[in-house]
């Protein structure tokens, strides 16, 4: 029997799924969210080590979904970015690229670790009206008929609805399903994640250090703690995650420079191979692919999250509209809208995460020198400054409600 109780079915609950079901349960719609994994293994603090470097206008859109007052007391502001060339061992270049209160609306951002944000989400979804989760049960099938898509779990449930979302993950099923094809490009990297402790305060200063083998970064957490994300050739990485954590550490300490101070190990290491995997279209009849299943980057700007949540507000801003019409919100005019306004901004982000990691990630000298020029102009003039600033913050372009701070439906 086909369940057909829903508005919207999501496949996906991760950080983008999840934040697009309370968001359309926010402005009325009924969701169906479904997830391969069980509640309680994504609640899990040892799920996913990372912490996300979150834009000043995703700070802003989980506010607005009730979510990011109950982390913020547990994130710390992004006063300052910094990013330097250089060396293991060398003294970083004094060409930087440096941007700290160039915004009126206050922090660039925040930092923010996933053992935080995601059980606030979760729970945060599990109070939310009109959000029916479906945990630890897998899509395996979907078909789109007239006026529905439906997907079959492998509970044998039966789902229904005018509009099903894929929010599955860079290896997205549902966009393979419905045969969108992807464009996946292997960096040939990983990034391993840890945390660290150090001595000397960070200042809320998100620090990026290009090394010829991968970008570096320290990302400030609160108190004296930070997110380091290296970025290695595999071979090399998986050398390094098989070391004692003290040999590790000594690896890891002559490539963060002197400013931390003493420094020691804070818990596990995680490991994250890196590509750039792009559909070739984020719609489909009576489909939508939002966060990765749309497009995985490069971490090096630290915007993947950041691409995700705005696919989020705005397809959440389009259906809400469409609802207020009376339209179908799986009908192709309305995904064209939806399509229109995420894909130069997706397009955008995917080349410029591609150029920055290929033209970084070498120590031919020519280029060096290029790299290094170019951060000291951008950080000497003013406006360009200014402009890089309000895109790193997610400031720019047309921004959907939700990326505004207004509450779904109001
Ligand atoms: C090292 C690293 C550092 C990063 N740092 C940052 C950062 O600082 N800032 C930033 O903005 N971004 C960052 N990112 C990117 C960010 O982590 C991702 O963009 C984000 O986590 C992706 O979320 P998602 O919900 O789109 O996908 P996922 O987290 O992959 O979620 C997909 C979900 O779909 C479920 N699923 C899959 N298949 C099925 C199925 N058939 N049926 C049911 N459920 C299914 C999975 O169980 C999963 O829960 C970083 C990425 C890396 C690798």
């Amino acid at each position: 029997m086909t369940d057909a109780s829903h508005d919207v079915l999501i496949c996906g609950g991760g950080l983008a799924g999840g934040s697009l079901a309370l968001a359309l349960a926010g402005s009325g719609l009924r969701v169906a969210l479904v997830d391969a994994l069980p509640l309680a293994v994504r609640a899990d603090a040892a799920f996913d080590g990372r912490a996300y470097a979150l834009a000043h206008a995703s700070v802003r859109m989980l506010r607005a979904l009730g979510v990011w007052q109950q982390v913020a007391a547990l994130s710390q502001p992004i006063l300052g970015v910094r990013a330097v060339d250089g060396r293991v061992g060398a003294p970083p270049s004094p060409l930087a690229l440096s941007l700290g209160d160039e915004l009126e609306e206050g922090a660039l951002g925040a930092m923010v670790e996933d053992r935080v944000l995601r059980p606030a989400l979760m729970a945060a979804l599990a109070a939310a009206p009109r959000v029916t989760q479906f945990a630890g049960a897998r899509v395996i099938a979907q078909e789109t008929g007239p006026g529905e898509a439906a997907v079959t779990l492998d509970t044998g449930a039966r789902l229904a609805a005018p509009l099903l979302v894929g929010a599955d993950g860079r290896r997205s099923g549902t966009a393979a399903r419905a045969g969108l094809r992807r464009t996946v490009t292997a960096y040939g990297q990983t990034a391993i994640v840890c945390a660290i402790t150090h001595d000397c305060p960070h200042g809320g200063i998100a620090l990026q250090r290009f090394l010829p083998a991968g970008p570096l970064a320290i990302l400030p957490l609160p108190g004296n703690h930070a997110s380091i994300v290296w970025s290695e050739a595999e071979a090399q990485a998986a050398a390094l995650l098989a070391l004692p954590a003290e040999d590790f550490l000594a690896a890891l300490a002559p490539r963060l420079g002197h400013g931390l101070g003493r420094v020691a190990m804070a818990g596990a290491r995680w490991s994250y191979p890196l590509e750039l995997s792009l559909a070739e279209s984020m719609v489909a009849p009576r489909l939508a692919l939002v966060g990765e299943a749309a497009h995985a980057v490069h971490p090096v700007a630290g915007q993947g999250l950041n691409l995700g949540l705005r696919d989020v507000a705005a397809l959440a801003a389009v259906l809400a509209e469409a609802r207020s019409r009376g339209e179908d919100p799986g009908g192709a005019q309305v995904l064209a809208r939806y399509a229109r306004w995420r894909g130069f901004d997706t397009a955008a982000m995917a080349a410029a995460t591609d150029l920055f990691t290929r033209v970084f990630s070498n120590d031919l000298p020519g280029l060096r020198g290029l790299r290094r020029l170019g951060m000291a102009a951008v950080t000497a003039v003013g406006p360009l400054r200014r402009a890089l600033a309000r895109e790193a913050a997610g400031l720019a372009g047309d921004l959907p409600p939700l990326m505004r701070g207004e509450a779904p439906g109001g």
